[in-house]
């Protein structure tokens, strides 16, 4: 634990940092995992072009835990050992892509991304003007966060479109 880059924390414990940084740790595994098994089931109009959206986002998301679980390290912390608990610490849940059809789980992929940027919104007021080092790593995945909002959106938005034209 490096105690100087620990005494720049400002009116916060660096504990609490931690449990909020760990809950976030549960929601990206949870996220990975959602979108690694969607792009394994999904079925329908436009899968292709979803696949590699989920894959590229399941990629972003793992990219993510391991910026989560650094930052934790560093404020001697422990990322949560067991993926049992990921499930009982996370923000956001797990929505099982139990419906393949392309829409369905796109529509899911939206509500976990609108939930992550809410999520991440709230932890950045927490944060703001308190643990600077944190905020930045934070500012950074919600920006991925509000583009992969973004990038699921317009894909379903273009397959309402294709269906529309040919009243599907
Ligand atoms: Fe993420
Ligand atoms: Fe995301
Ligand atoms: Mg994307």
């Amino acid at each position: 634990m490096a105690k100087r880059g620990i005494s720049i924390l400002k009116d916060i414990e660096a504990n609490t940092v931690i449990n909020l940084l760990n809950r976030a740790y549960c929601d990206e595994w949870l996220a990975y995992y959602q979108y690694f098994i969607e792009a394994k089931v999904i079925k329908g109009l436009m899968k292709d072009a979803a696949i590699s959206e989920l894959n590229l986002h399941a990629t972003d998301e793992l990219r993510h835990a391991t910026l989560i679980s650094n930052r934790i390290i560093q404020l001697g912390g422990t990322p949560i050992l067991h993926p049992g608990d990921f499930l009982k610490h996370s923000n956001c849940g797990y929505d099982a892509p139990e419906n393949p059809d392309v829409s369905s789980i796109l529509n899911q992929a939206i509500k976990g991304e609108q939930c992550a940027i809410s999520t991440y919104s709230n932890l950045l007021e927490i944060l703001r003007d308190k643990d600077i080092v944190t905020y930045d790593i934070v500012s950074q995945i919600l920006a991925d966060e509000v583009e992969h909002e973004e990038d699921l959106q317009s894909l379903f938005d273009d397959l309402k479109e294709f269906m529309e034209q040919f009243k599907l």
